[in-house]
C-alpha cells in the first residue's frame, strides 16, 4: 500500500493523526515528544517516535496472528503506522502482573508483590480530572462504554496479557504494568487502538530487574533511549532489524 497523508485530525501528546486518501483509514505519526505528569514534564528524544512505532507494530502483529483485533494495518516506514480509523473510548485500560508504580501509593500492596490473579483498572483518560480511576458505575453513567463493552474490554485484555506476558517473557523481559486504550471500528466493533511501547508499558531486565521503559524518563534518568533501543532490540527478530535498519543495536 502507497497511502498519502492527508490533514491533521487529532494531536496527542506524543502522536498525530492524518486522513488519508482512503476513507477509514489513518496515519499515526510517531513523533519523539516525550512527556510525564500530565504533560507537565515535556522533551524530545531523537528517535523516540521511530523505535515506538518499530516497537507497536511489533506487538500489534503477534496479538493480529493470536487473534486480537487492532487497528494496525502496516509499518509504512519507522514513524508512520498505517492504522484502522476508530472512535477512541476515553478509558486508560491497565492491567497490572506486578504492584509497582501508582497502585503502591494508593493502596496498602507491597512493591513488587506479584499480583495473580492480574489486576484490571480503568481510569478516565481526561487530563483536567487528572486521569481518574474509574468503576462501572461512574462508567457506565458517564456513557463511557455499556456495561456489556466493559466486559468485553476485560476478556479481550486479559487475552492481550497473557499473550504478551508469555512473548516477552521468552525474551528476558517482566512486563509489570501497561496501558492499552479502545475505540469502535466503523462497524462497531471493539478494537485495540494506541500504540503498545515502553511510552506505554513497563518492561524489566528479567534477571536485573533493570527498568527498560518510561519510569528512566519520569524518574530523570539520562539513558532513557539505551533502554528503547534494548527493548526493541530485545523484541524483533533479524529480518525486521534488517528491514528497519536497526542492525547497529544488534549485540
Ligand atoms: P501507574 O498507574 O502505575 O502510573 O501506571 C501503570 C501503567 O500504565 C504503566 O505501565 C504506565 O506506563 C501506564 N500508564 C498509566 N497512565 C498512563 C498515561 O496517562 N500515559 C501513559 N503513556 N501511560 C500510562
Amino acid at each position: 500500500m502507497n497511502p498519502k497523508i492527508g490533514d491533521l485530525i487529532y494531536a496527542g501528546k506524543a502522536k498525530d493523526v492524518y486522513e488519508t486518501d482512503t476513507p477509514n483509514h489513518v496515519i499515526v505519526k510517531f513523533r519523539d515528544d516525550i512527556t510525564a505528569g500530565d504533560g507537565i514534564k515535556c522533551e524530545s528524544l531523537v528517535k523516540k517516535g521511530y523505535y515506538n512505532s518499530v516497537i507497536s507494530s511489533k506487538f500489534f502483529e503477534i496479538l493480529e496472528e493470536s487473534g486480537i483485533k487492532t487497528q494496525y494495518i502496516e509499518l509504512i516506514k519507522p514513524g508512520y503506522m498505517l492504522c484502522k480509523k476508530l472512535r477512541m473510548i476515553p478509558l486508560e485500560v491497565i492491567t497490572r502482573n506486578i504492584a509497582t508504580g501508582s497502585i503502591v501509593k494508593k493502596f496498602p500492596f507491597h512493591h513488587n508483590q506479584i499480583l495473580n490473579p492480574p489486576i484490571i483498572q480503568m481510569d478516565y483518560k481526561n487530563d483536567v480530572y487528572h486521569d481518574p480511576m474509574l468503576n462501572d458505575s461512574i462508567t457506565t453513567a458517564l456513557s463511557l462504554a455499556t456495561q456489556q463493552e466493559l466486559n468485553n474490554i476485560r476478556k479481550i485484555t486479559f487475552k492481550i496479557n497473557n499473550i504478551l506476558k508469555d512473548f516477552l517473557l521468552e525474551k528476558n523481559i517482566l512486563f509489570p504494568d501497561f496501558k492499552i486504550e479502545y475505540g469502535f471500528d466503523s462497524h462497531g466493533n471493539i478494537v485495540l487502538g494506541d500504540e503498545i511501547s515502553p511510552d506505554t508499558c513497563r518492561f524489566w531486565d528479567l534477571k536485573s530487574w533493570e527498568v527498560l521503559d518510561k519510569d528512566l524518563f519520569r524518574n530523570g534518568e539520562s539513558n532513557v533511549m539505551d533502554a528503547y533501543m534494548k527493548i526493541a532490540s530485545l523484541i524483533l527478530n533479524n529480518e525486521d532489524k534488517e528491514k528497519w535498519n536497526i542492525s547497529h543495536i544488534l549485540k
